[in-house]
C-alpha cells in the first residue's frame, strides 16, 4: 500500500483585479486585454505621457472594433473605465495579480519587483512579462518566490493568442494554476514552459533575427527580405518590420540577455545592425523611425 503524501487541494485563486507595471507597448496592451475580458486593471508607470499613450492605444483598438461593428459605445466606455492609470504604488495594494512589463533590464525589474512585493497583499501573485531574463534570477529579488512566475504575452497583445507561462524553480503549483486560469479568462492560450534564456518562442525568433542581421551585413536589402518573407514565404510580416514592431531597443536588450545566457549559440556581433540602429535612436514604431519611417 503506498504511503503517498496527502496534498490538500486548494482552490485556484480567482483574480478579480490585475495590476500592470509599465504602460509601454506591452503594458498598455495587457491592461487593455485584461479590461476587455472583464478583469479591471490598474496600470502604473513612472511617466504620465506613457500612461496617456497606454490609454490611447486601448482607445484606438476599441475604436477599430467599433468601426467593424464588434464593439458598441457601452463596451468601449466600460473597457476604458476598467483601466485605472496611476503613478502611485499604493494604488496597487488591492491587486490579486501584478504583471510587470517595464523595460527589459534585470536591474530595473529587480527593483520594481521588490517594490511591488512590499506593496501588495501576501497572497497576491506576481508575474513578469520579460522576453528573455531568467525567472529564477528575477525571483531572487522577492521574499516569496513561490508566488512568482513569467507571464509572457506577445506583441500586439490584443491579436496574439499565445502566453508563455514560465515556471521558476520555486514557483508553486497554485501560482501556475492561477496564472493559467487568468490567462484563459483574458482570452489567451497558455503554455507552461521551464526557465531558460528566451523560453520557447524567443529561442526560435532570436536566431532568426540574428541571421537576418548577418544577411544585411552581407549586403542584403531589408525591404527585399521583408517582401520575400511576407509575400512569397507567407509570414504575416518580415523580420525588419517585425523588429520595428517589437522595438529596436527592446530587441537589442533581449539579444544581449540571450547572448549572456547562451553565449555559445547567441554571441552578438559588434556591428549588429540592430545595435547600430539602437545607438542612432532608431527605435522602431515607438519613436516613428526604425528600419522604416512611420508618420
Ligand atoms: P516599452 O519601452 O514600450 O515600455 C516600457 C515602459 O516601462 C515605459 O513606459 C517606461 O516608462 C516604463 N517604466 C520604466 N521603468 C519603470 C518603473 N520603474 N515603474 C513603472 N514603469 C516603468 O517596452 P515594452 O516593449 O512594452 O516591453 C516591456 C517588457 O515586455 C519588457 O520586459 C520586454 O522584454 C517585454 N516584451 C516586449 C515585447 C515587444 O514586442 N515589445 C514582447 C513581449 C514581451
Amino acid at each position: 500500500k503506498s504511503k503517498g503524501k496527502k496534498q490538500a487541494k486548494s482552490a485556484t485563486k480567482d483574480v478579480k483585479l490585475n495590476a500592470v507595471l509599465g504602460a509601454g507597448i506591452m503594458g498598455g496592451g495587457i491592461a487593455y486585454q485584461s479590461a476587455v475580458k472583464g478583469i479591471p486593471a490598474v496600470m502604473k508607470d513612472i511617466n504620465r505621457d506613457a500612461l496617456d499613450l497606454g490609454l490611447k492605444e486601448a482607445a484606438t483598438i476599441l475604436g477599430k472594433g467599433m468601426q467593424r461593428g464588434k464593439v458598441d459605445a457601452a463596451k468601449m466606455a466600460a473597457t476604458l473605465n476598467a483601466i485605472t492609470p496611476t503613478l502611485e504604488y499604493s494604488t496597487l495594494k488591492d491587486a490579486d495579480m501584478v504583471i510587470e512589463a517595464v523595460v527589459e533590464n534585470p536591474k530595473v525589474k529587480g527593483i520594481v519587483l521588490k517594490e511591488v512585493e512590499d506593496t501588495v497583499a501576501d497572497d497576491a501573485i506576481i508575474c513578469s512579462n520579460t522576453s528573455t531574463i531568467s525567472i529564477n534570477q528575477l525571483a531572487e529579488s522577492l521574499e516569496k518566490p513561490e508566488r512568482f512566475c513569467g507571464m509572457h504575452f506577445f506583441n500586439p497583445v490584443h491579436k496574439m493568442p499565445l502566453v508563455e507561462i514560465i515556471r521558476g524553480k520555486d514557483t508553486s503549483d497554485d501560482t501556475i494554476a492561477a496564472v493559467v486560469a487568468t490567462t484563459l479568462k483574458m482570452g489567451k492560450t497558455p503554455i507552461v514552459v521551464n526557465d531558460c534564456p528566451g523560453f520557447l518562442v524567443n529561442r526560435v525568433l532570436f536566431p532568426y533575427f540574428a541571421g537576418f542581421g548577418k544577411l544585411l551585413l552581407d549586403g542584403a536589402d531589408f525591404t527585399a527580405v521583408d517582401k520575400v518573407m511576407e509575400k512569397v514565404f507567407g509570414w504575416p510580416m518580415g523580420p525588419a518590420y517585425l523588429m520595428d514592431v517589437v522595438g529596436i531597443d527592446t530587441g537589442d536588450h533581449a539579444a544581449n540577455v540571450m547572448a549572456e545566457g547562451i553565449p555559445e549559440r547567441m554571441a552578438r556581433l559588434d556591428n549588429d545592425p540592430s545595435t547600430l540602429m539602437y545607438k542612432a535612436d532608431r527605435l522602431g514604431q515607438k519613436n516613428g523611425k526604425g528600419f522604416y519611417n512611420y508618420g
